[in-house]
């Protein structure tokens, strides 16, 4: 691939090293399992966490004359995938065999796409903060196998191989070598398992090992040449792969600084000692003897395909993004909450109709979020819906409640459930709005207390305190900008 240098070199990135600043450049390589009920050239099902050995075909093992027939389903989630990347689709591509021995490969050869990939190229948009954008390449996406597990911890002398994975279908994603620090690089995965996850074509879950990526390291004076990088492979979580980044560019550093070189290498992230070490040399890595799959014939289809496909996508998280701020006069920040998941969009979407957007915002960031969050729970698990959340927001916009007894009602939703307007209702929660009875606590509150009234006079910063007495001696239930307004008048506070 020729690489070109799309970044101008941001000083806030570099790298302070001994003898000057440093620029790391880093370019990922994803594997995102398909989202599909079987596998991309057999019928065997994909599901996760079953024993060893039973989700595997004779095609998956391999067993001589079996012939792969290609998964329609696996080849319309990675076009959409690529639709959603904004990247060329490629009408026709072709699947090569890439030939290596490995216990857990038993055909000797992964089915992989080489020089004709499916997707082309596509870009993704990060947003770094504080208005700064960066456009990340993507350099293509192919089709390929996943190989088997081979487990060593299940006998004292003996390897056993899990064919379960074998044959799953993975879209690996390559980017261009367009992220300059391990911010970047986590905001990147982050970003395309939120595309991936609105698309449904992978579900993006790490820890089951469903998306991984492969973290190329290089470092660089700032703006010069690029550097040798060094892989390291599959690192499974984006805190790893933040970590991992920030070892690996500082151990390279010091050894450019040491006046050495380095060398293009493989190596494994250790999640422990937050340390890289080498696995193999590239030299020892590389020929895979790629060629065209004679059992299968390059695939092809028309561009009323794609355009089909094209048209069942959803909203995808930008476009929803600027659309909660432009329909909705939400900031930036909140909406970058809300669709970090399609779920948590759709609900705030549902809170939101017909009502105040910017309340509606505040109720589900900041108490439900926020409570979910302290629960360890997920959207899913959400006691509160979004029509009772919505109920509640429409008692705090007309009046009925005050803010303050609205937190009260969404605790009792939360523990009990039920109807807001029947709560507040039954448990006499309304707001006292009636200015005769909030005028009556207030001239009881003045009457006890002249010489704070006195004081009140000269720090008007004292007017909290009694508003703080007129809350308690109603409940909390008057209307604050009453009891404010009461106060102030008769004390006279201008
Ligand atoms: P290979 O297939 O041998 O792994 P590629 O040229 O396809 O090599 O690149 C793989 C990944 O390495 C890409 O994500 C690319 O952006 C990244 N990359 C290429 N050159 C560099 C570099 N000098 N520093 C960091 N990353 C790089
Ligand atoms: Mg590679």
């Amino acid at each position: 691939m020729s690489i070109v240098d799309t970044r101008t070199p941001d000083p806030k990135k570099f790298i302070k090293g001994a003898t000057g600043d440093w620029e790391i450049v880093i370019g990922l390589e994803v594997h995102a399992q398909v989202t599909s009920n079987a596998k991309l050239f057999s019928g065997a099902s994909t599901e996760f966490g079953r024993d060893p050995n039973s989700n595997v075909s004779l095609v998956d093992a391999a067993m001589p004359g079996m012939l792969p027939v290609i998964n329609e389903e696996c080849v319309a989630q990675a076009v959409r995938t690529g639709l959603g990347l904004k990247a060329a689709i490629n009408l026709r591509s072709v699947f090569d065999r890439k030939n290596y021995f490995y216990p857990d490969l038993p055909q000797g050869y992964q089915i992989s796409q080489f020089k004709q990939p499916i997707v082309g190229e596509g870009e993704i948009l990060l947003e770094m903060g504080d208005g700064e954008d960066v456009t990340v390449g993507v350099e293509r996406l192919h089709l390929e196998q996943d190989a088997g597990k081979s487990l060593h911890d299940q006998h004292a002398t003996m390897s056993f191989v899990d064919l379960n994975r074998s044959g799953v279908a993975l879209m690996e994603i390559v980017s261009k070598p367009d992220l300059r620090s391990g911010d970047e690089a986590k905001a990147y995965l982050t970003k395309l398992r939120t595309i991936l996850r609105y698309l449904g074509t992978c579900d993006g879950n790490m820890d089951q090992g469903s998306m991984r990526a492969d973290v190329n390291v290089s470092v660089r004076a700032p703006g010069g040449d690029f550097g040798t990088r060094c892989e390291i492979k599959n690192v499974n979580s984006i805190r790893f792969v933040g970590q991992a980044i920030d070892y690996e560019a500082r151990r390279q550093i010091g050894i450019l600084e040491d006046g050495g070189s380095i060398d293009q290498e493989t190596r494994l992230f250790d999640p422990v000692k937050g340390e890289t070490r080498s696995m193999r040399s590239k030299e020892e890595a590389h020929d895979y003897r790629y060629f065209p799959d004679p059992d299968l014939l390059p695939l092809e289809f028309d561009q009323a395909y794609v355009d089909a496909l094209a048209s069942g996508l959803p909203e995808l998280p930008d476009d929803k993004k600027t659309r909660f701020i432009a329909d909705y006069g939400l900031s930036a920040y909140d909406a970058d909450i809300l669709i970090v998941e399609r779920a948590s969009a759709d609900f705030f979407e549902e809170v939101a109709k017909g009502r105040d957007a910017k309340l509606s915002a505040n109720w589900v960031i900041n108490e439900l979020f926020g409570r979910l969050n302290k629960e360890g729970l997920d959207l899913g698990e959400t006691p509160v819906s979004a029509a009772q959340l919505g109920g509640l927001v429409d008692l705090v916009k007309d009046g009925t409640i005050s803010g303050k007894i609205a937190k009260d009602l969404f605790e009792i939703l939360w523990t009990e459930g039920g109807d807001p307007a029947e709560i507040v209702e039954t448990r006499g929660m309304k707001q006292v709005t009636d200015l005769g009875a909030i005028e009556a606590e207030v001239d009881k509150i003045i009457a006890a207390n002249p010489e704070k009234v006195e004081q009140a006079k000269e720090k008007p910063g004292l007017l909290g305190w009694f508003v703080g007495q007129v809350m308690k001696a109603t409940g909390g239930k008057a209307n604050p900008k009453a009891v404010n307004d009461l106060l102030k008048s008769k004390i006279g506070i201008e």
